[in-house]
């Protein structure tokens, strides 16, 4: 067997991890690395020939070198100046370039996420900034893509509450029901198979529910879900297979609603791992992250960390 090389780390064949953080300092070692990488991404294939908006032509752009080091290349042309993070969510912050792929880094290494603490001290900075790039590489960056395609196919639905079960004080069922109607509810449909969509709904009952049903499923799709009578109105413009829970029956060949409860069981243990409490006013975007997580679950951490980057060199 020939030496290990200690400069090049070797993992097994079963590693899921294609992208150390070795790797990634090698690709982005320092701030004008990552600049010229926005640089190149958003105007510059060639790093040298762009558009010039003033000279509406194609010309070369030049990054000279000043005293307080612009983060802007020049058109040779006409002078005018071309900032690369322009738009984006570096711009004017005086967090360094470096920091901020650095945290996107972070963001895409676990697959349950990381919290703003644990940002503050992987990067070294104070809290509310880590709070801040944490906020909006979630928002800006991992939102659904508004024209994304509606869920087809085999679509499991199912809701549950956020904050804690029934408790034995809550006797009686509807005690326990008074009890899951003041928690926020999370409504979950996933393509078996394929991707989930989750959203906060005011009440499981009625519109709040039907609406977000109609939003996100395919005319086509065929509907599952448990015997929960909110769904049944749905019946009209969905097939629907439904599992008789109430009846204590869970599998009936197909029909399930397994995936999401499981899916389910995976975010709750998930985000009160990494998040521990986390309240009504943020939940929507805790899921929005964890669903665009789940949803790139087939690519790998280089490729997924790039997907970010993409999306915020738009
Ligand atoms: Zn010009």
């Amino acid at each position: 067997m020939p030496p290990a090389n200690r400069h090049q780390p070797r993992r097994a064949k079963s590693s899921t991890s294609d992208y150390s953080v070795t790797e990634f300092l090698r690709e982005f070692p320092d701030d004008a690395a990552c600049l010229e990488h926005l640089w190149r991404t958003r105007y510059a294939p060639d790093g040298e020939h762009a558009h010039c908006p003033r000279c509406d032509c194609e010309r070369v752009f030049k990054r000279y070198a000043t005293a307080q080091q612009r983060q802007s290349w020049t058109c040779t042309g006409c002078g005018h100046h071309v900032h690369p993070t322009a738009g984006t969510i570096f711009h004017r912050s005086s967090t360094s370039l470096r920091l901020w792929f650095h945290a996107m880094y972070l963001m895409t290494s676990t697959r349950c996420g990381i919290s703003a603490k644990q940002l503050e001290r992987e990067l070294g900075v104070h809290y509310k900034t880590a709070w801040r790039m944490f906020n909006k590489i979630r928002n800006e960056l991992m939102g659904e893509p508004e024209l994304s395609l509606p869920l087809a196919g085999e679509v499991e639905i199912d809701e549950t509450s956020w904050g804690g079960r029934p408790r034995r004080k809550h006797k009686t069922r509807s005690e326990a029901m008074q009890f899951r109607e003041r928690k926020p509810t999370i409504l979950g449909m996933v393509e078996r198979g394929g991707r989930v969509r989750l959203r906060v709904i005011a009440s499981r009952r009625g519109e709040p529910l039907s609406r977000e049903v109609r939003a996100h499923l395919d005319p086509a799709a065929l509907m599952l879900t448990d015997d929960w009578i909110a769904y049944k109105p749905l019946r009209r413009e969905f097939n629907h297979a439904v599992i008789n829970h109430s009846a204590g029956v869970y599998v009936e060949g197909n029909v399930h609603t397994n995936t999401i409860e499981g899916f389910f069981g995976n975010l709750k243990t998930g985000m009160r791992g990494t998040y521990k409490q986390v309240s009504k006013k943020w939940l929507q975007s805790y899921l929005d992250e964890y669903a665009w997580r789940y949803n790139q679950r087939f690519r790998g951490h280089r490729s997924m960390f790039h997907l970010l980057l993409d999306e915020a060199a738009r």
